[in-house]
């Protein structure tokens, strides 16, 4: 094998041999792996940490790397994992499809375990006659999505939240409000980026919840008038943004917006790719904590324990009114949708939005009494197993992106993973399995504590 270089051996499920483990301190990658990557990788395609980590086995919420390493993961994948690694129910529907060999035939032909998923979705979306149509990820669901609504509305303005993430192909990266995911683009739509997003660092902060809601609406109507032609095709919204950094709109800003719009035909699309399946502790979907029934839901990421699959379920008029025909040739595809179907009925069946708000108060309780003794904790926000910490300079405001990177390494050393993230890269993420336990939590709390200290002192 090439993995391990010459000598080493590796065993059948690509783990270095006991006796060619490196000690825990070599730095160096096995065989060169990163360097490898780096001949023929992107430039821009980003990975995690200073020395890459190469995951090679998982099993319940840890993950483990080529050196043999274990680590808690806290970063769910990358949301990807909502069940663990090694769920029997999703291995074994996954098996009995490998076993039948039909491993993909595209959306022409019928497929029971797709039907029967997207029924699921259908109902859960509590969207009134509901469609649904799936792809491989969550960019090509959005992608679905603004086709959907520019179709519909036979116009190309969206309405997007600063601070947003919403892919990386043309359409989607033309309603990213964030730097960093966006440059280059020539997008084909015209996109109008609203305040409400990322308050933190919003001109509007110092303003109390509901003033700061009448801000971004006054705003919004200012913006309609200056920015748009008033045929807006949708509003496109994270319940809570992402990649952006886990940043909490006021529980009535979409309501807010969406009664500021009633009546001009705008659409709703609440994009769900990291909100969704109970994540937030609240509520099934996000979108539902704002009372707001959206006109499409995306989704992808953990819906199939890490298989890929994405998808928009629609209100009927709007998924039908796409003039010509579609396809998919992997949407949805058979391994996808019976893993989805395994993972959706083990998150309702265990009840694991009851167990994302249980020991989401956990994490944010924990991470809060940090905060009133750790400067380098500007904000802890969030929802349920979403937390989100902005680390912040010594005059307790300006990013801190350096702090976020040595958080990030110090947690690794500790055998913890989290996630990064933010408009200036100052934010870590935490985002465990949905399936975390209490003893779990209670361990990376500590672990991740720990870490912040240490950088907290090494600034002082
Ligand atoms: N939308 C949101 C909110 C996301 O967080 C992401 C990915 O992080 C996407 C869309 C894009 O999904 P994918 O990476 O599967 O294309």
């Amino acid at each position: 094998s090439g993995r391990a270089g010459p000598g080493a051996s590796v065993t059948p499920d690509g783990l270095l041999a006991p006796d060619d483990r490196p000690s825990p301190d070599d730095r160096l990658a096995p065989d060169d792996l990163l360097a490898r990557h780096r001949a023929v990788a992107p430039a821009w395609q980003r990975l995690l940490y200073a020395e890459p980590l190469e995951l090679v086995s998982g099993s319940g919420n840890r993950v483990t790397d080529s050196r043999g390493r274990t680590y808690l993961d806290f970063f769910g994948g990358i949301l990807t994992n909502m069940v663990g690694y090694d769920l029997p129910a999703v291995r074994e529907a996954v098996e009995r499809q490998l076993a039948r060999g039909v491993v993909h035939t595209s959306t022409l032909y019928l497929q029971r375990a797709q039907v029967e998923l997207a029924e699921k979705i259908a109902r859960l979306s509590q969207i009134p006659d509901a469609k649904v149509f799936f792809t491989t990820s969550g960019t090509e669901a959005n992608e679905a999505a603004l086709l959907l609504a520019t179709a519909h509305r036979r116009s190309n303005q969206v309405l997007a939240l600063r601070g947003s993430y919403h892919g990386r192909s043309f359409a989607t990266v033309g309603v990213t409000g964030n730097r960093s995911w966006s440059s280059s683009s020539l997008s084909p739509l015209q996109t109008t980026y609203l305040q409400g997003g990322y308050r933190f660092r919003s001109s509007f902060r110092h303003l109390d919840d509901d003033a700061y809601v009448d801000a971004c609406v006054a705003d919004l109507r200012e913006l309609l008038d200056v920015a748009t032609a008033g045929d807006v095709a949708c509003l496109i919204a994270e319940p809570v943004q992402g990649v952006g950094g886990f940043a909490v709109p006021p529980p009535r800003l979409l309501a807010a917006y969406a009664e500021e719009l009633a009546g001009t035909g705008t659409l709703v699309i609440s994009d769900e790719v990291q909100t969704g399946w109970g994540r937030t502790g609240e509520t099934f979907f996000g979108v539902e904590a704002s009372g707001v029934v959206p006109d499409m839901i995306t989704f992808a990421k953990g819906l199939a324990g890490g298989h890929a699959i994405g998808g928009v379920v629609a209100r009927g008029d709007v998924m039908d009114g796409l003039a010509g025909r579609g396809i998919s040739t992997f949407g949805g595809g058979p391994l996808a949708a019976v893993a989805a179907n395994a993972v959706l009925d083990h998150v309702l069946d265990q009840d694991l939005q009851g167990n994302a708000r249980r020991l989401g108060a956990v994490l944010h309780d924990g991470l809060h009494r940090a905060a009133e003794r750790l400067p380098v904790l500007g904000e802890v926000r969030g929802k349920g197993l979403m937390v989100g910490l902005e680390l912040v300079g010594a005059d307790g405001y300006a990013p801190d992106p350096d702090a976020a990177a040595a958080v990030l390494e110090a947690t690794r050393e500790r055998g913890l993973l989290v996630g990064g993230g933010g408009l200036h890269g100052n934010v870590v993420r935490v985002a465990p399995p949905l399936t975390l336990t209490a003893a779990e939590a209670d361990e990376g709390l500590a672990l991740l504590v720990d870490a912040l200290e240490e950088v907290d002192a090494a600034r002082r």
